[in-house]
């Protein structure tokens, strides 16, 4: 079993750069986690200190609840996979997996018995006398899990490891990846910048942000539907939310040539007058039917994007003040390119946030 706990944990670099701020969290025994942000924000620098690659420069991590700031990284129980699978080309993958039990001495009827079985999860079977040159990414990176696996840790450790594969092989890895931890069991923590890949594959989710600040820790469920500030609203969601930006005018959002009583979707109205907010909705959230529980606008169709399933239209909002908006609706109902197309956001699927503190403004939504 392993429990990780982290207390204001904080990483500064020896240059002075402070690239973790705070991070706080429990992460329960078995739980898969994914660190997930922008290109620089401090998901491995995170990771790194929970291998024992990097020192923690202040705060307090503990395994099983017991101080691990200063413990061995031999000591914490972890295995590593990173984003280059680093096979040994030289090796067959049945060397390759069974590389660093050989290493430990291990018996090799024990280490027969292991790979035998890490093979068998992983689907390698049929591959252990191939050498790495002779396998597809998806099956190298699959042989790279295969060598973290065997070694029966209780702490898995992951940073973008599909970013080598192409589009079709990382959705497959995904689902072998899920399948892996179901039985194994392992605690895991996951990094990647891709929003899909954590959406998917987590209990829950750390989104962070660039100088290394956590904005929300929650369900992926909990961080698509309730995003508490406009950076997770922004990063949550494909095509992302839109926003539009406006001003609170006698109990009103006046914006973009729109005007919406926010009664219906914010707690205390008056607090707000005066205020700068934005107004927010999800592109999928948008419904065509007019009824009393929806905001009616009216946007002009500038492109459409077939997908298949859903068809992509780029609108726009407002006369003067433009803004720019993504719609997805039914291909058999998708808009003419230039018409003007009026359209329906349920009350519960609307956000108010704070345009100066970036934070949702407080509300009784239950969105469904
Ligand atoms: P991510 O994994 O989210 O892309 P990293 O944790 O790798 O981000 O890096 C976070 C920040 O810390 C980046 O701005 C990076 O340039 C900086 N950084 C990483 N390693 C070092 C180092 N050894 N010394 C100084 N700064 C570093």
């Amino acid at each position: 079993m392993a429990q990780l706990l982290f207390k204001d944990v904080n990483k500064v670099y020896p240059n002075g750069y402070h690239a973790v701020h705070d991070f706080n969290m429990e992460i329960k025994d078995g739980e898969f986690i994914c660190l997930v942000g922008d290109s620089g924000c401090g998901k491995s620098t995170t990771l790194r200190m929970i291998a024992g690659l990097e020192d923690i420069t202040a705060g307090e991590f503990y395994i099983d609840g017991k101080l691990a700031n200063q413990m061995s990284s031999r000591d914490r129980g972890i295995a590593m996979v990173f984003q280059s699978y680093a096979l040994y080309p030289h090796l067959t993958v049945y060397e390759n997996l069974a590389f660093g039990l050989t290493l430990e001495g291990i018996d090799a009827d024990v280490i027969e018995e292991k790979v035998q079985a890490t093979a068998k999860i992983l689907g390698l079977t049929e591959y252990l006398e191939r050498f790495p040159r002779a396998l597809s990414g998806g099956q190298c990176q699959r042989v790279a899990v295969g060598r973290a696996l065997i070694r029966k840790v209780k702490i898995f450790l992951m940073d973008e490891p599909l970013s080598n594969l192409d589009a079709k092989q990382r959705v497959t890895m995904r689902s072998e990846i899920k399948q892996i931890h179901r039985s194994v069991g392992a605690t895991t923590i996951y990094v990647t910048h891709d929003q899909t890949e954590a959406m998917t594959m987590s209990d829950r989710i750390v989104v962070m942000k660039s100088g290394g600040y956590v904005q929300q820790i929650g369900t992926p469920y909990e961080l698509y539907f309730y995003p508490k500030n406009l950076f997770v609203a922004g990063f949550i969601g494909e095509p992302p939310m839109n926003f539009i930006r406006g001003a609170v005018e006698n109990g009103k959002f006046k914006g973009c040539g729109l005007e919406l009583e926010l009664s219906p979707v914010v707690k205390d109205v008056k607090s707000l007058e005066g205020k700068k907010v934005v107004f927010a909705f999800r592109p999928e959230a948008i419904k065509l039917e007019n009824d009393s529980a929806s905001y009616r606008l009216t946007s002009k169709v500038e492109l459409t994007e077939l997908l298949g399933d859903n068809t992509n239209v780029y609108a726009t909002v407002g006369e003067e003040e433009k803004v720019n908006i993504i719609l997805k609706v039914n291909p058999h109902h998708t808009p003419e390119m230039g018409a003007e197309f009026t359209f329906g956001v349920p009350h519960v699927s609307a956000y108010v946030y704070d345009a100066e503190t970036e934070e949702i403004v407080e509300n009784d939504v239950k969105r469904h």
